[in-house]
């Protein structure tokens, strides 16, 4: 089996110290747990930045600076956050991508929570699209629902999106599709032949979904994003989550992708950032 893609997720636009104290919030924190989750054995960087409140920040100097930290010291590819549950406008989302990355989160539909809608219309989706093609950018799809998939299928069929696509299956959020293993076995047979996928399991489902994952071919994604335990009643850092996932699949046989081994399953053109 080719080897697994771990990405860690390590901020998101949610935890905050008070709910953990190992949530990296500014530039350096994220820049320094990154190259903690690099050594072991993460080969892509999901970015959120945060501003001096811990709030959820759209600005690209701040992404930038995560990037500089890591530029010399780290062959981690750099995935943009373009999530707008903090309420950011389409300009926003699009100007976070004038930072020089390699991927970008793509969510290409709506989806309602508990409490609010993460409403992503056709004009906001697309237009985030033909931004990320001319960037050179690859999206990752994130998929909340079946509906998804088939938004970013249509993506590549408008030529906003190359083939081999990449997804990424959001499972065990409230409102959205449950984690269990007949929805993620379900979703892995709907994306088109020659795609790559990646499970982010939310909260306790995060180890369950991994570990499917890698014995179904997939990749996966942790990080305290999705889930801030170890196990109940025990916080988790980054690190400890990426040592985790990255032992068990060892331990299932399945080795782990340095970072340019992943540029290679994910097609990436190999560009390294300057
Ligand atoms: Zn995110």
């Amino acid at each position: 089996m080719e080897r697994l893609i771990i990405t860690v997720a390590p901020t998101g636009s949610l935890p905050r110290k008070e709910q953990n104290p190992h949530v990296p919030i500014t530039p350096s924190e994220i820049a320094e747990c990154a190259l903690r989750c690099e050594d072991a054995g993460a080969s892509i960087l999901h970015v959120h930045v945060r501003d001096q409140d811990q709030a959820s920040s759209d600005n690209p100097a701040l992404f930038g600076e995560v990037v500089d930290l890591l530029a010399g010291r780290s062959e981690l590819i750099i995935q943009i956050s373009t999530g707008g549950r903090a309420g950011s406008t389409l300009e926003s989302r699009k100007f976070r991508l004038v930072v020089p990355c390699e991927m970008a989160s793509l969510t290409t539909g709506s989806v309602n929570f508990p409490r609010s809608a993460y409403v992503n219309p056709p004009e906001l989706v697309e237009g985030l699209a033909r931004e990320m093609q001319e960037r050179g950018v690859k999206p990752e799809m994130e998929i909340f629902d079946v509906s998804m998939i088939t938004n970013a299928i249509a993506l590549r069929d408008m030529g906003l999106a190359q083939a081999p696509l990449h997804f990424d299956f959001v499972l065990g959020l409230k409102g959205a599709q449950p984690a269990l293993l007949s929805h993620l076995a379900h979703l892995a047979n709907l994306i088109p032949d020659g795609s790559t996928w990646t499970v982010a399991g939310v909260g306790p489902a995060q180890l369950s979904m991994g570990i499917h994952a890698v014995l179904m071919g997939g990749h996966v994604r942790v990080g305290l994003e999705d889930n801030l335990y170890y196990r109940k009643g025990e916080l988790a850092s980054n690190e400890m989550l990426v040592e985790r996932v990255a032992r068990l699949s060892r331990e299932l046989g399945r080795e782990v992708a340095t970072p340019d081994q992943a540029r290679a399953l994910l097609n990436l053109s190999l560009r390294k950032r300057t």
